[in-house]
C-alpha cells in the first residue's frame, strides 16, 4: 500500500462553477482517486474554495455585500455542486480558515528567513474616479509578450503567461473603461529568479508528462522575474511581518496564499480526524506521490509558482536556506493539466452567458451522464466541444442502450429464471464462456495502466470495449432459447454476470452513482462505491466561524471493492431490475439550444447596460 497525494485545484469563489471547470479539474481528480483506492492505496484528495484577490471585492460591492459573505454564499454553492457530482475530497475546505492563514505564514515567514521574500517597491493601478487599486484581472489591455487584445492584469489566456497590469499596452478598467493611474508602492517580492535553476532542474526530471504540460512549463524558465506577493488591497491574509501585520490596506496576494491551500487543507483534514502529525505522510515521505489536476491556465502555479515556494521554504535555492517545521515539501510529481472545453463552439464565459452551471445540468440529467460525457469527450488532451447533441447521443447509445440493457437483461434473465445468482456447472463450462471472462479479467490491467498514465479516456474506452463483447456473448450464447438445460443456463447467466460485475469494477470510477445500482442489481450488499457528504463544521482556529465541508468514508473499514474481479455470489437474491439509465428524449437538444440563446442575449443586454450605466455615473 502506498500512500498517493491528490490535489484538485481550487475553484474561485466569485461564481457558481460550469461544466468546463469541473470537465478540466473535477472528474478526472475524482476518476484517478477512485481508482487508486480500489487499488488499496491510501489517498488523501485535498482542495477547497479560492476566496481572497481582487475579484471577490469587486463582485462583492457589485452585490453590495463583504467580501467574506459572498465568499461564504458561494463556498457552499460550489460545495454542495461538487458534491452532487460525487467528487470524493477527503476534504474539501476553503482559504478563509484560520488554519489556511496560519500555514500561509509559516511559509511566508521561513521564505522571508531564507531570504527568498523581499522588500521593494512595485507600480499599482488606482482608478482615477475612486482613488482605490484596481484589481490586476479587471485590467485589460494588449498582451506584452504575444501581442493578444483582452489580456488581462493577471495573465493573459492566449499566451498563459502570468502579467503584471503595468505591462499592458494600452490598458484599461474593465469595470468602467477609464484608464488607470499608476503609483509606486512598497511591496514584498518572491525571489523567483534564484529559485528558477532548482526549480528547472527538477522539472528536467519528470517523466511522462503530457507533451503540452512539460513543454509550456519549461517555457516559463526562458525569463523569470521577481514577483510582488503582496497587494494594497484590505482583502486577504495580512502580511506577518511588523509594522505590517495591522496594516488593513496590505495583503498576501491571492496566487500566493491560494496554493499553499494544498497544504494546509492536508494539514486541516489531520486535525480534524484527531491526528495533527497524520499529513506528513503525503508531505515529507520522498516516497509519495503528489498528483495535480487542473485546466491548462492553471500550469504556470503548479509547474513554478508553487514548486518554488516549496523550494524557498525547504531552502534549496541558489540562496540555500533551512526549511520550516513543516517541511521538507515534496516537489509534485504530475501537474496533470487538461485542456480547454467549449461549449457549442464557443468559449465558456460565465459574464458572456456562454456556460452551463453544474447545478443547472444535474438539476436536469442524471450525474453519471455528465461524469460519463466528460470522460469519454471531455478536453483530456486536447481541446473538446460540448455540444448537447453529444451529450444526449453519449448517454443514449452507450450509457442506456449498450451498458444499461446489458445490465436490465441479465438481471431480468437471472429474476425470471432462478431469483438468485445461479452457479456454474463445470461440465457445461464452453471455450466462448472461458474466453469472456478471461477477457474481463485482464481488462482490469489494461485500464489500470491507462488510467496511472492519465489516459482515462481509453481506459473508459477499454471498460466500454468489454460492455460490448458481453453483449456479443449474449447474443451469441441466446440464454432465453435455453429451455431443458437448467444446468446450461445457470452456467451462461452465471458467466454473464460475473462479466457485468467486473465492467461494473471497471466503470466504478467513472460511474459511482450507477455502479452501486448495478452492484445491487446483481444482489450485492452494502456500500459498493462511496459518496462523499457535506458536512457542517466549525473552523479550528476561529470560534463561531462555521462552513461546509466535503468529507467521507471511502475507504469503507478495509472493505473496499478491489480493482481486480470480484467473485459474485451464488445464491444472492436477484429481483427484477429496475432501469438504471435511461435514455434523455432527443427534443432535449433544442430546448437546450433554444435555453442558451435566450440565456446569451439576456446577459448580453444586461452587461451593456450595466457598463452604460457605469460610465454616466463618471460622466456625473
Ligand atoms: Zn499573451
Amino acid at each position: 500500500m502506498s500512500h498517493i497525494l491528490v490535489n484538485v485545484a481550487w475553484p474561485y469563489a466569485n461564481g457558481p462553477r460550469h461544466i468546463g471547470h469541473v470537465a478540466g479539474f473535477g472528474v478526472p481528480s475524482d476518476v484517478y482517486a477512485r481508482y487508486e483506492r480500489m487499488k488499496g492505496n491510501d489517498v488523501l484528495m485535498v482542495s477547497g474554495t479560492d476566496e481572497h484577490g481582487t475579484p471577490i471585492l469587486v463582485e462583492a460591492d457589485k452585490e453590495g455585500v463583504s467580501a467574506q459573505e459572498l465568499a461564504n454564499r458561494y463556498n457552499r454553492v460550489i460545495a454542495n455542486d461538487l458534491c452532487d457530482l460525487g467528487l470524493s475530497y477527503d476534504l474539501f475546505t476553503r482559504t478563509t480558515t484560520g488554519n489556511h492563514e496560519k500555514v500561509v505564514q509559516e511559509l511566508f515567514k521561513q521564505c522571508l528567513k531564507n531570504g527568498y521574500i523581499y522588500k521593494g517597491t512595485q507600480k499599482v493601478a488606482i482608478s482615477p474616479s475612486t482613488g482605490r487599486t484596481l484589481p490586476d484581472r479587471y485590467i485589460e489591455g494588449t498582451c506584452p509578450i504575444c501581442g493578444a487584445d483582452g489580456a488581462r492584469g493577471d495573465q493573459c489566456d492566449d499566451c498563459g503567461n502570468e502579467l503584471d497590469p503595468d505591462e499592458l499596452i494600452n490598458p484599461v478598467s474593465k469595470i468602467n473603461g477609464e484608464v488607470p493611474r499608476f503609483e509606486e508602492t512598497e511591496h514584498f517580492f518572491l525571489d523567483l529568479p534564484a529559485l528558477a535553476e532548482a526549480n528547472l532542474a527538477w522539472l528536467k526530471t519528470r517523466k511522462d508528462w503530457r507533451t503540452n504540460v512539460i513543454n509550456f512549463s519549461i517555457g516559463l524558465f526562458k525569463e523569470v522575474k521577481p514577483r510582488a506577493i503582496t497587494r494594497d488591497i484590505d482583502w486577504g491574509i495580512p502580511v506577518p511581518v511588523k509594522d505590517w501585520i495591522d496594516n488593513p490596506n496590505k495583503k498576501l496576494y491571492v496566487w500566493f496564499d491560494a496554493v499553499i491551500g494544498y497544504l494546509s487543507a492536508s494539514i486541516e483534514w489531520a486535525r480534524r480526524k484527531g491526528d495533527p502529525e497524520a499529513w506528513r505522510a503525503w508531505w515529507n515521505d520522498p516516497s509519495t506521490p503528489g498528483y495535480y489536476f487542473m485546466g491548462k491556465d492553471n500550469i504556470t502555479f503548479h509547474s513554478q509558482i508553487w514548486p518554488s515556494e516549496m523550494l524557498a521554504y525547504n531552502g534549496q535555492g541558489s540562496k540555500g536556506g533551512e526549511t520550516g517545521e513543516l517541511g521538507p515539501l515534496n516537489m509534485p510529481e504530475q501537474v496533470v493539466a487538461s485542456e480547454f472545453m467549449t461549449m457549442e463552439g464557443k468559449k465558456f464565459s460565465s459574464s458572456r452567458g456562454i456556460v452551463i452551471y453544474v447545478k443547472d445540468i444535474l438539476s436536469r440529467y442524471p450525474v453519471d451522464a455528465v461524469r460519463y460525457y466528460i470522460s469519454i469527450a471531455g478536453p483530456e488532451s486536447s481541446d473538446s466541444n460540448f455540444t448537447w447533441s453529444e451529450f444526449v447521443r453519449h448517454n443514449n447509445e452507450e450509457l442506456a442502450s449498450s451498458w444499461g440493457n446489458l445490465v436490465n437483461r441479465v438481471a431480468n434473465l437471472i429474476a425470471k429464471n432462478f431469483g438468485e445468482i445461479p452457479a456454474i456447472d463445470e461440465n457445461e463450462m464452453t471455450d466462448e464462456d472461458r474466453a469472456l471472462l478471461d477477457e474481463t479479467r485482464e481488462a482490469f490491467a489494461t485500464a489500470g495502466n491507462f488510467i496511472e498514465s492519465h489516459h482515462q479516456k481509453a481506459a473508459l474506452l477499454e471498460a466500454m470495449r468489454v460492455v460490448g463483447d458481453i453483449n456479443k456473448y449474449i447474443s451469441a450464447t441466446e440464454p432465453w432459447k435455453i429451455k431443458d438445460n437448467p444446468a446450461r443456463l445457470g452456467t451462461v447467466l452465471h458467466v454473464a454476470a460475473q462479466a457485468v460485475s467486473d465492467a461494473n469494477h471497471l466503470l466504478a470510477p467513472f460511474l459511482p452513482h450507477a455502479s452501486q445500482k448495478v452492484w445491487e442489481a446483481l444482489g450485492g450488499k452494502g456500500t459498493f462505491s462511496p459518496l462523499p457528504h457535506i458536512e457542517e463544521v466549525e473552523d479550528l482556529d476561529k470560534p463561531g466561524f462555521k462552513y461546509p465541508i466535503i468529507t467521507g468514508d471511502y475507504k469503507l473499514g478495509v472493505n473496499v471493492h478491489p480493482w481486480e474481479s470480484e467473485p459474485i455470489e451464488v445464491g444472492a437474491p436477484v429481483a427484477k431490475p429496475t432501469p438504471i439509465f435511461a435514455k434523455i428524449p432527443v427534443e432535449a437538444v433544442q430546448e437546450e439550444l433554444d435555453r442558451f440563446s435566450a440565456d446569451l442575449a439576456a446577459r448580453k443586454e444586461a452587461e451593456a447596460e450595466r457598463l452604460a450605466a457605469e460610465k454616466a455615473k463618471l460622466a456625473n
